[in-house]
């Protein structure tokens, strides 16, 4: 995807299942940027303590500092007016609060690029998420590999019997899986597969 840079702001969305890169993605886009001398802040939710708490990590262990936050206005109070670049990760984690927060941030000029998960263990759209691709300018969505057959995978499996929608982990708790072997808790199971 090429993204056209302006002088107005504007959103990206990174989204898709687990493993599927949207770190990666989120570092190389960061990484660029600062190539360019561009300014940029980097936050992530405070939820997501899986390697650093203060980091955005991703699962190939590449890394950059950043600022965790739980609440969503924090950002606006956090970012400099001289920040270029804002940059998100764990999107999905975040309330409703964090659509008001990403777009008064782009309409401040700024370009805002934002990664989390659209999907939840059960297969259903995961918090803000669709509500910040619809109003995103730039939207990517990346496939894992499922962990079954080796397709791409669009789905998250949680391997325990947890049922809260917010349960951090990596590769013990989950795995990608594609459509034909992702199995979703039975009461959100579709009648027709
Ligand atoms: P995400 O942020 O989407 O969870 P990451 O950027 O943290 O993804 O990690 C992506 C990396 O995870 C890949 O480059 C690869 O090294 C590793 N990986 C582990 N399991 C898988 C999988 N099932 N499919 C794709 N990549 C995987």
């Amino acid at each position: 995807m090429q993204i056209v840079h302006g002088k107005s702001g504007w959103l990206e969305v990174i989204c898709g299942p687990m493993f599927s890169g949207k770190s990666e993605e989120l570092i190389k886009r960061i990484r660029r940027a600062q190539i360019a001398r561009r300014r940029v802040q980097i936050f992530k939710h405070g939820v997501d303590t899986r390697y650093d708490a203060t980091s955005i990590v991703s699962h190939s262990q590449q890394s950059l500092p950043g600022i965790a936050v739980t609440d969503a206005r924090d950002i606006l109070n956090l970012v400099d007016d001289r920040t270029e670049l804002v940059a998100i990760d764990e999107g999905q984690f975040f309330g409703d609060e964090i659509i008001e927060v990403v777009t008064r941030l782009a309409n401040l000029g700024k370009r805002v690029v934002i990664a989390g998960l659209d999907l939840d263990y059960r297969g259903l759209p995961f918090g803000p998420m669709p509500q910040l691709m619809c109003r995103a300018e730039y939207v990517t969505k990346q496939l894992a590999i499922c962990m079954t057959c080796g397709d791409p995978a669009n789905f998250t499996q949680r391997l325990t019997g947890d049922t809260a929608q917010v349960v951090v982990g990596a590769t013990e708790t989950y795995e990608a899986r594609c459509r034909a072997h992702f199995e979703p808790p039975a009461e959100e199971r579709p009648p027709v597969r």
